[in-house]
């Protein structure tokens, strides 16, 4: 029952009020790796403890994971931190929530460390991992809409590519880019540079392109991952004929995990809302978190921020511009009214207590508003 209601929570303070959406942070995969990560240093005192990147996309959770101990290997874009020499057999690696590439986890294999003890690869992301394995199995090609830099999307692709041709496209523009040369209007060499980095090993766009099926980044945008998908359908429609569209296309659902479908969901109930503004609480670099934002932004003008922190005043608001990848200041950016309506919400990988501080940091600027307690009593 509770899956299917997504209506928002009011919480009506007198002069702010805010609506909660229904679904938001933290998911399994995000608590379970959280947890493991602690447990790993908890058993392993007097030992170097890595994470291959970053755990989660969230600044809080991981500056307290590197304060206890633990060492970043390399950066959410694959940047290198800690040299591959440096890390030995008795070395302790955790796997993040958003798994890793094949080419890395046999790397670690061979200089003997036990990469299963503390792999916290969230399930729904080996799921995907399956999706495109059986898509391989059956000779299709796996077209992967992900953000070819994210590191779930190049351990996906690294699996993928094990079982089948695969390519990545990031939204529907590089789809319609691939239909290219699905309808011949592009040559190879093109192809080659224009997803240089994003096919696998011997891909030949004349025939590779015959026989697709889609699979995504757990965390993406469900509608652009439907049109993209649709849009390959009514490709293949159109070049081979719709009898012998099974031939040529997989009909399979997206490979979106829960929190992602949920959190969406909760934000479409949002959106039939009348608010003065959004605030959406997540890691800069969040892909689900990012997806939000893109919702919110249809209907409201949306504060993008990682932390309390960043409301510096009731004056004066810091968030950051997801689209331009900067950060910007807002000043009076609360209206001048009798009662003002807020919408919060957050991603899979912010702690509830952030939203919490969040919501306490506005209240602080309204002397007027109901205490907790009383707004509470009623839930
Ligand atoms: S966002 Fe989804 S896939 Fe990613 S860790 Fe959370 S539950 Fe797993």
């Amino acid at each position: 029952m509770r899956k299917q209601d997504f209506s928002p929570t009011l919480l009506d303070f007198g002069p702010v009020q805010f609506y909660i959406a229904r679904h938001f942070g933290f998911c399994y995969g995000v608590e379970n790796a959280i947890e493991i990560s602690y447990k790993a240093l908890e058993e392993n005192a007097g030992k170097n403890v890595y994470l291959l990147s970053q755990m989660i996309h969230n600044q809080e959770v991981n500056a307290d994971l590197q304060g206890r101990g633990i060492k970043f290997i390399m950066d959410t874009d694959g940047t290198q931190f800690i040299p591959w020499e440096k890390i030995g057999k008795d070395d302790i690696v955790i796997i993040p929530a958003f798994g890793t590439t094949l080419e890395i986890e046999n790397l670690l294999l061979d200089k003997g460390v036990e990469v299963q003890r503390y792999n916290t690869t969230c399930p729904f992301v080996e799921k995907v991992w399956k999706r495109a394995e059986k898509l391989g199995q059956e000779t299709y090609t796996i077209i992967i809409h992900g953000k070819p830099k994210h590191e779930e999307t190049r351990a996906t692709f690294s699996h993928s590519k094990a079982s089948g041709h695969s390519v990545v496209v990031r939204d529907m523009d590089d789809a319609q880019r691939l239909a290219n040369y699905l309808t011949g209007n592009k040559t190879k060499a093109e192809f080659y540079e224009e997803f240089r980095g994003n096919y696998s090993a011997g891909f030949d766009p004349e025939k590779h392109l015959q026989r697709v099926g889609v699979v995504n980044q757990t965390t993406m945008l469900a509608t652009e991952t439907q049109s993209i998908a649709d849009f390959f359908r009514q490709a293949m429609i159109t070049k081979y004929g719709e009898s012998s569209l099974k031939d040529h296309f997989a009909d399979t659902r997206d490979t979106l995990c829960y929190a992602t479908n949920d959190n969406q969901d909760a934000t479409y109930e949002l959106l039939k809302l009348d608010a003065d503004f959004a605030v959406v609480v997540g890691g800069y670099n969040s892909s689900n978190t990012s997806h939000i934002v893109d919702l919110c932004e249809q209907n409201f003008k949306t504060f993008f921020i990682n932390s309390d922190a960043e409301i510096k005043s009731s004056d004066e608001i810091h968030h950051f511009d997801y689209h331009r990848k900067e950060l910007r200041t807002t000043y009076a950016f609360l209206p001048e009214k009798k009662s003002i309506k807020i919408i919060l919400t957050s991603g899979a990988s912010c702690p509830d207590t952030l939203v919490d501080r969040v919501m306490q940091k506005f209240l602080n600027f309204f002397p007027h508003a109901k205490k907790i307690e009383e707004v509470l009593k009623d839930f």
